[in-house]
C-alpha cells in the first residue's frame, strides 16, 4: 500500500507505537489521519504535533461499538473512506491464575474484542469499494511460547487467530489484513511493566534487542508495501514464523 493521499485511522494512537505510526504515516504522505485514544489530552497533543490540517483527534474507547462507529464516521466525514485502519490499542492486565475475572475480561475486551468491533465498523465500506487494509497490532506474545503474563499471552494468540481468519475470509474481496507482531518495544507499556516487576515485561526485555517505536513504524511501512500477513519487526520472530496470506 502506498500511503500517499490515504485516509488512516489509528487506535491507541497516543501510546508509543501508535504515535510513531502516526508520525511515519504523515511523513509517507497520508492526507487524513484520525488519531483515537482513551487519553484525550495526549491524543490531542499528538494531533497538534503532526499537523492540524491533516489530523483529527478523537477520544474513543475501542471496546465500545458506538464510539468506534463514531470514530469511523469522523474519518469518512473529514477525509473520506478509510483506506487503512490500525487497530492498535492494547493493555496488560494480571499475571497468572490469581488474575481476577474482571482483569481477564478487560484483557479480552481491549486485546481481542476491540479488533472485532473495529472490523464490524470499517469492513462494510471497504468490501463495498473492494479495497482496504486492516492492521491489527498483536504481539510476538501471540506467536511464540506463551510465557509471562497469562491474560496478555492468551489474548494476543487470539488476536493473531482473528487476524488470520479475517485475512482468509476477506482476502478475495480486495481486503488486506496484517498482524503486527513485535517483540519488546520501548514504550510506556514496557516501561510500566518493568517498573512494576511484571513477568511479561521482564521476559520481553530479556528476550533480546528492545526496538524503538520508530523501528516498528519502519517495519510497518515496509510490511504494508509487501502486503504480508504477519509483520514481524524482530529477527527472532521473523525466522520463527513468516507466512503470506
Ligand atoms: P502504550 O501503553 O504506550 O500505548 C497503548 C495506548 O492504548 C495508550 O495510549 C492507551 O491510552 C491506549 N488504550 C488503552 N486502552 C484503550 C481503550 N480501551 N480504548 C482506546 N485506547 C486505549 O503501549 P504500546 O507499547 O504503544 O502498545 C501498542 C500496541 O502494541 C498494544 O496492542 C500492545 O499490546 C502492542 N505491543 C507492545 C509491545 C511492547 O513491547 N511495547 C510489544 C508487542 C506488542
Amino acid at each position: 500500500m502506498d500511503l500517499r493521499g490515504k485516509t488512516v485511522v489509528i487506535t491507541g494512537a497516543a501510546g508509543g507505537i501508535g504515535a510513531a505510526l502516526a508520525h511515519r504515516f504523515a511523513a509517507e504522505g497520508a492526507t487524513g489521519l484520525v488519531l483515537a485514544d482513551l487519553d484525550a489530552t495526549a491524543v490531542d497533543a499528538l494531533a497538534q504535533s503532526i499537523n492540524r490540517g491533516l489530523t483529527r483527534s478523537v477520544t474513543c474507547d475501542v471496546t465500545d461499538p458506538a464510539q468506534v462507529a463514531a470514530l469511523v464516521d469522523v474519518a469518512h466525514r473529514e477525509f473520506g473512506p478509510v483506506d487503512l485502519f490500525c487497530s492498535n490499542a492494547g493493555i496488560t492486565t494480571g499475571t497468572g491464575l490469581d488474575t481476577t475475572d474482571e482483569a481477564w475480561g478487560r484483557a479480552w475486551a481491549v486485546n481481542v474484542h476491540a479488533h472485532v468491533v473495529a472490523a464490524r465498523a470499517v469492513l462494510p465500506s471497504m468490501v463495498e469499494r473492494g479495497a482496504g487494509y486492516l492492521l491489527q497490532t498483536c504481539s510476538a506474545a501471540g506467536l511464540l511460547t506463551a510465557v509471562g503474563d497469562a491474560p496478555y499471552a492468551v489474548t494476543k494468540h487470539a488476536a493473531v487467530g482473528f487476524a488470520e481468519w479475517l485475512s482468509m475470509t476477506y482476502g478475495d474481496r480486495g481486503i488486506k489484513v496484517s498482524a503486527l507482531c513485535p517483540q519488546g518495544v520501548r514504550t510506556p507499556m514496557l516501561d510500566h511493566g518493568l517498573a512494576r516487576g511484571h513477568a511479561g515485561a521482564q521476559v520481553t526485555a530479556a528476550a533480546g534487542e528492545v526496538l524503538t517505536p520508530e523501528q516498528v513504524a519502519d517495519a510497518v511501512v515496509e510490511g504494508l508495501a509487501a502486503e504480508r500477513f504477519l509483520i514481524l519487526p524482530h529477527p527472532e520472530v521473523a525466522t520463527y514464523h513468516q507466512r503470506k496470506a
